[in-house]
């Protein structure tokens, strides 16, 4: 696998963040202002500006500009975050599914003329202090970003990115080992039968074992057929081997090219100087070209199609006869309308998201499938947009049923509209959108404006989601059918539009294989004695090369004097709510959003309730609560809050090990206006939770468990790591329990029974354990202002929230009492009494070795391997590597943070 995440991404429309990471910034207008001093037609080291507009909504100051001599285009967005962005993005609009894009992407990371070191990007991951790096594919442009805060790095990573993209060596032998290559199956041995390799190659084949992945790729490619979007960008492992080294070069030259370059910059660094190195370094050396990238428009059908295809068979399925997935697709317009783009995204959202919408009421709680279709809504990665909705896990003889609900649904909400309470619940969601905004913020912006900005629509208006907000306002005012015109003439009288269905066959995989070895041997028949002989050497070359140190002295680095020696504190203070819970307060500035989060422990619960903690989770905030039911809890939930959300949580212990602490956290965040609203919510989960709605149950259990078990191919390394942890500390076996392999099986499980209550009788007993304020803690992020309320707010939820009814019998796991980490010495600092934590130990618990195999029908495996070595405050914790290089990076995010295991 490539070092780097460096994935294809075929539907890549990114909504607005919805993380609920807090900023760190501070708020400030140094850099906007700065920014708004520019003025039209001035010239800055070869570039001249055409646009400087102020985003209030956004707080930000957007520069539009283009570069002289070779008509690149720029946009700066100036803002008070120190987390500065950078990306250049480039128009690939391949005709063929060669992958050629995707193989070029990774190709030009293999070295370039200043830095001819391979893998530059993995290799300056411990030179420098970046806070994101990667490259991506989408279907008609390639992306690639990165960030970081400090000024050197930045100027660093630039220019190891134009280096890379403008002025890359593409070896032949680089392009054998990314792209694909015959090699002897043993490359030392030439009597071994020869095979093809290469890491695209493999990774396009994984991709194609996902059978979300194979639908939404052919919905595009068939309801866009008459350009770029009916091939493969990705590549198709059938075709990624008739790919050349000299057409990747070509595309190169005409694709990475100034003229057909958009660059993007974000932050409060100052924009002279990435044009002054953008310029010099790279631009300068170029003369424009026309390139002969753009999409034409897509011409519409004057009938409806039809497809069927065929996928592998779920492994996991719980019920082998229902395994067809069925999607209807629309074309819609063109995104670089903006504001018809903006409308119908919205509409899409009211047809789809919630419990409330039409189709959700109609398709989910139908029971004809298991899940939505995969990339239901609207999908704005294409030139012209399109809208898809359908069912997966259907039965085959319920197709038909499932398209007649389709229709049925679009002549309803002709008839009766939408109520204003959904959208206004809407509008409240794209508001609080825009005032959230987390640590990534300048990667959201750069996803957000890339697809339209790449058929050149303008990023600018994209960006002014306000003004868009007051014009959709107007629309409504001024004619109240306004949606159901759009529904009229989008979805009820657009001929352009698909059915795809897809059913299982039992020899798909059998069928590519055979494929395959076809492939294989039309290309061996062809090839000469001499070719032969090359193909052996070369490959005797390549694994000498791979095995070779890299001299990486090449690469710029940063040095301790380019680092600030100091970092800033994060103060927060602790007060007891109720007289006894600690709540932790943290005044930022959180442009008028206030984020509440309390965490329970759950060290009383039985071992045998401990499976159930997930699915716990995933429903308690969907089921009802107090009066409202489903219905009506989710519609509050939209309309007054930013989301509710519980999640399990284990939290290994920093000094030990084989201790840590299990429990449920609680996270959520609304408007300033809406936190009585919210926490009153939170106090009817927390006293009265409904577990009654059977039948909502079951559809919300199905969903889980496609959910899941649709992940598994794609994430087979990360189960395979979860997995591997499971021996060695307690901890891991929890994780396993709560999120490995026993946790898919367990929900297909649930999804077979023909009787859901003994699953639904469980939940409340988890509910004596957790939802009680005797291991209860909180915290509060808001701005200084709304503290005092905020505190008032919380102290009524705690005091409303009741003991614990529930009684410990201590099995073979015994409890530790800790004080929480004190902060000081690190890069907070806590005033207010100590938070005592009880962490969970088992005497008996023996690390031990343990490999497992899971057979899946997959032609791709997934290994991990999982070694025990030193707790976060050991000093060889940093010498195996916590935290240092991306071995470091996996294991936290695959493990939770303070794991001391390597994966
Ligand atoms: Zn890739």
């Amino acid at each position: 696998p490539a070092p780097l995440d460096t994935s294809t991404c075929v539907c890549a429309y990114t909504k607005l963040s919805s993380s609920h990471t807090v900023a760190t910034w501070r708020r400030g207008t140094a850099a906007c202002e700065r920014a708004l001093q520019h003025e039209v037609g001035e010239r800055i080291h070869g570039f001249t500006v055409s646009q400087v507009t102020d985003i209030p909504e956004l707080s930000l100051t957007a520069v539009k500009l283009s570069h002289d001599s070779t008509g690149a285009k720029y946009l700066h967005l100036a803002r008070e975050d120190t987390n500065n962005l950078f990306s250049v993005q480039f128009r690939t609009t391949p005709l063929d599914s060669t992958g050629v894009p995707h193989v070029l992407e990774h190709t030009v990371l293999c070295g370039s003329q200043k830095y001819p070191c391979r893998d530059p990007f993995f290799k300056m991951l411990n030179r420098s202090l970046s806070t994101f790096m990667n490259a991506f594919t989408a279907s008609d442009y390639t992306l690639y970003p990165f960030s970081t805060q400090n000024p050197k790095d930045f100027q660093n990573l630039l220019s190891v990115y134009l280096d890379a993209t403008f002025f890359p060596c593409l070896r032949e032998l680089d392009f054998w080992q990314e792209g694909w290559r015959l090699e002897h199956e043993n490359p030392r041995d030439p009597q071994t039968p020869l095979t093809f390799k290469g890491v695209v190659f493999n990774e396009m084949k994984g991709a194609f074992t996902d059978n979300e992945r194979i639908f939404s790729q052919h919905l595009q490619n068939r309801l866009l057929p008459d350009h770029t979007y009916s091939v493969i960008s990705g590549g198709h492992p059938l075709c990624i081997p008739d790919l050349t080294w000299e057409q990747l070069k070509q595309f190169h030259a005409t694709h990475y090219h100034p003229s057909n370059a958009r660059f993007f910059t974000y932050g409060n660094f100052p924009l002279e100087q990435h044009l002054r190195q953008i310029h010099e370094e790279a631009l300068s050396k170029f003369e424009k070209i026309k390139p002969n990238t753009a999409v034409p428009t897509q011409k519409p059908w004057d009938k409806p199609r039809e497809f069927q295809i065929t996928c592998g068979p779920d492994a996991l399925a719980a019920d082998s006869s229902k395994q067809t997935t069925v999607g209807v697709g629309f074309l819609l317009p063109d995104i670089t309308d903006t504001f018809e783009a903006f409308t119908l995204n919205l509409l899409s959202s009211l047809l789809i998201s919630g419990p409330n919408s039409p189709f959700y009421k109609a398709l989910i709680e139908s029971g004809l499938g298991t899940d939505f279709s995969p990339d239901v809504g609207y999908n704005g990665s294409t030139r012209e947009a399109y809208f898809s909705v359908g069912l997966q896990g259907v039965a085959e003889q319920d197709v038909q049923a499932v398209r007649d609900i389709i229709d049925g649904t679009i002549e309803e909400v002709l008839q009766k509209g939408f109520e204003d309470d959904q959208i206004e619940a809407l509008l409240h969601k794209i508001e609080i959108q825009m005032k959230h905004q987390s640590v990534s913020f300048g990667l959201t912006l750069t996803s957000y404006i890339a697809p339209c900005w790449n058929h050149d629509g303008d990023p600018v208006d994209l960006l002014k989601l306000g003004s868009q907000v007051a014009r959709f306002r107007q629309c409504l005012r001024e004619n109240p059918g306004f949606l159901q015109e759009k529904v009229k003439q989008y979805f009820k009288n657009n001929p352009h539009k698909l059915t795809l269905s897809m059913k299982p066959d039992d020899k798909y995989f059998e069928k590519q294989t055979q494929k395959e070895t076809e492939k294989l041997k039309q290309k061996i028949d062809s090839l000469s004695p001499k070719d032969k002989k090359q193909i052996y050497e070369k490959g005797l070359e390549l694994q000498t090369q791979q095995s070779k140190a890299q001299d990486t002295s090449c690469l710029p680095a940063l040095k301790v004097s380019d680092i600030e020696p100091t970092i800033p504190l994060t103060h927060l203070e602790v007060a007891l709510a109720a007289g006894e819970t600690p709540v932790q307060y943290c005044a930022q500035p959180t442009n008028g959003v206030v984020y509440f989060r309390a965490f329970c422990s759950l060290h009383t619960l039985p071992e045998e309730l401990r499976p159930y903690v997930p699915l716990f989770c995933s429903v308690l905030t969907k089921l009802g609560c107090g009066l409202l039911d489903y219905r009506q809890q989710a519609q509050q939930i939209e309309l007054k809050t930013g989301g509710m959300a519980a999640s399990p949580h284990v939290i290994p212990d920093g000094t030990h090990l084989d201790v840590y602490e299990q429990g449920v956290l609680f996270s959520s965040f609304c408007l300033d206006r809406n936190l009585p609203d919210m926490m009153h919510l939170w106090s009817e989960i927390f006293h009265s939770p409904c577990f009654e709605e059977e039948e909502y149950f079951r559809v919300l259990v199905t969903m889980c468990a496609q959910e899941l078990s649709n992940g598994v191919p794609d994430s087979g390394h990360l189960y395979a790591m979860v997995r591997a942890g499971r021996t060695l500390t307690p901890a891991g076996d929890l994780q396993e329990t709560f999120s490995g392999m026993d946790q898919v099986k367990l929900m297909k499980r649930m999804v077979g029974m023909s009787d859901v209550r003994q699953v639904l009788r469980k939940l409340p007993h988890i509910t004596k354990h957790v939802l009680n304020r005797d291991n209860m803690r909180c915290s509060v992020n808001a701005t200084p202002q709304q503290m005092s309320l905020a505190e008032k707010e919380v102290e009524k939820f705690v005091r409303n929230v009741g003991r614990s009814k529930a009684e410990w019998k201590p099995g073979h796991l015994s409890v530790v009492e800790k004080p929480a980490p004190s902060g000081s010495s690190g890069s907070t600092h806590i005033s207010g009494p100590r938070v005592l934590r009880k962490l969970i130990t088992d005497p008996t618990f023996k690390p031990h070795q343990m490999k497992t195999h899971f057979l899946l029908p997959f032609p791709v495996n997934h290994v991990g391997e999982c070694v025990r070595t030193a707790p976060y405050t050991d000093p060889d914790h940093a010498r195996c590597g916590g935290g240092e290089g991306p071995g470091g990076r996996r294991a936290a995010a695959g493990l939770e943070g303070e794991g001391g295991l390597r994966s």
